[in-house]
């Protein structure tokens, strides 16, 4: 029994396929039971998509979706202000056309579960809930000359980064972040841009702490990514297991190599780098704030140069802060000033979904699959620009349900 078929489609099916016109793409339930000319007999329901491009719904490895304010989290917020204002980000990423997201940080699960209720109109969201930090870490929110940490985490609603130091703090809080329903576990193992007091090429967590982290979240059959700018740590974030290296920035071969060699990804964030560097004054970054930033800027492209020729996988996250967190796409003609618009697409479809073990279920546009599909005015393959602009994500479909149809193309059958 078919519920939905769309007709008449431009098929990216982001399996490195070339597109195909004139497809049917059939949807029974939540999923995709039909691709081809002709799919789907007696459907409920017809979306008309003559001149459209048909493609998966996008996904990103990394985004924060619970910082909404101008403090990181919750900052000075009212609680009932914070909740409307997380509820519209989760809400705008679907519209954008993002149906699985993996949050890095910040994010509390209970968001999650409120998505997966029907709570919330939002993409299907991987938590880490709160990231774990050394002290002086990038996590570690103290000016110099503070001792109290800020306010932190309330339950159930925000996930503040967790200072921890030594093996058993670090497994301690590891598992608390599983129990609380984070799906994998984040830290921050080298410095940052924008946090307070640590060297950006600072080593940040020793080995073994590294390491208990890896073992916690194997035992819970998960995995752990990491906040790693440098090649020396990305070295030491490998040695110790973690599968999924963030930014990335400032990478040497030795160190592609062994991504490649640990069957590790690197996620690449561009988009939030750019926004920060177009108004650095209105973003507030201090003078040494905006040192770190242009050094990382003018270092990137290379860095993903050497990922290309390395054969590194490369998954795709904005790593966009902030209140607004619009525009979300804007990751993917941003990557293809690197690498080609085929292999940004990929980066945020196919290869996200491996990093997420999700592979059998998102990703690409098959029989079998979750019936995550957008349809898109013009080619993204010739103007990938189309993808950052939501307002040219005409249809947005999660989990076989429509969430956005802006022309009105579906139709009784
Ligand atoms: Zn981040």
């Amino acid at each position: 029994m078919t519920d939905l078929v769309i007709r008449n489609a431009e098929l990216l099916d982001c399996t490195g396929n070339d597109p195909r016109a004139g497809v049917d793409v059939a949807v029974s339930g939540s999923l995709i039971s039909g691709v081809g000319p002709g799919a789907g007999s007696s459907p409920d329901r017809v979306i008309d998509a003559s001149g459209l491009t048909l493609m998966p719904g996008l996904t990103d490895a990394h985004v924060h979706m619970g910082l909404v304010s101008s403090a990181g989290d919750i900052g000075d917020l009212p609680w009932i202000d914070y909740v409307f204002a997380v509820r519209r980000v989760i809400e705008n990423t679907l519209q954008e056309g993002f149906t699985t997201v993996r949050d890095a940080g910040g994010l509390d699960p209970r968001w999650a579960r409120l998505v997966e209720q029907g709570v919330i109109a939002g993409p299907r969201i991987l938590p880490s809930g709160s990231v774990l930090s050394q002290t002086g870490g990038h996590g570690d929110l103290r000016p110099a000359h503070h001792i109290e940490h800020p306010r932190g985490s309330i339950p159930g609603l925000s996930a503040t980064p967790e200072v921890v130091d030594g093996v058993d703090e670090v497994r301690r809080a590891a598992r608390e972040q599983l129990r609380k329903g984070a799906t994998q576990v984040k830290v921050f193992s080298s410095g940052g841009v924008l946090s307070p007091t640590d060297p950006f090429d600072s080593l940040q967590f020793s080995y073994e702490e590294l390491r208990a982290a890896v073992e916690a979240a194997a035992d819970w059959h998960t995995y752990v990514l990491a906040h790693c700018h440098t090649s020396d740590a990305i070295r030491r974030a490998l040695s110790a297991g973690i599968r999924s290296i963030e930014h990335a920035s400032l990478l040497d071969e030795d160190a592609a190599r062994r991504i490649v060699d640990s069957d590790a990804f690197a996620v690449v964030t561009l988009a939030v780098k750019y926004d920060l560097l177009e108004d650095p004054e209105k973003a507030g970054l201090t003078p040494s704030q905006l040192t770190k930033l242009r050094a990382v800027e003018s270092e990137v492209g290379r860095s993903i140069e050497i990922m290309g020729e390395t054969g590194v996988k490369v998954g795709s996250g904005s790593d966009i802060v902030g209140p607004l967190q619009d525009r979300r796409g804007r990751e993917l003609p941003n990557k293809a000033k690197f690498m080609s618009p085929k292999e940004a697409i990929a980066a945020a479809t196919a290869v996200n979904a491996e990093l997420f073990y999700m592979e059998d279920q998102i990703g690409a546009v098959e029989e079998g699959k979750e019936a995550d599909l957008i349809l898109v005015e013009g080619r993204p393959l010739d103007e990938i620009e189309v993808l950052a602009d939501p307002d040219r994500i005409l249809a947005v479909i999660k989990g076989g349900r429509i969430y956005k149809d802006t022309q009105g193309r579906t139709l009784p059958a």
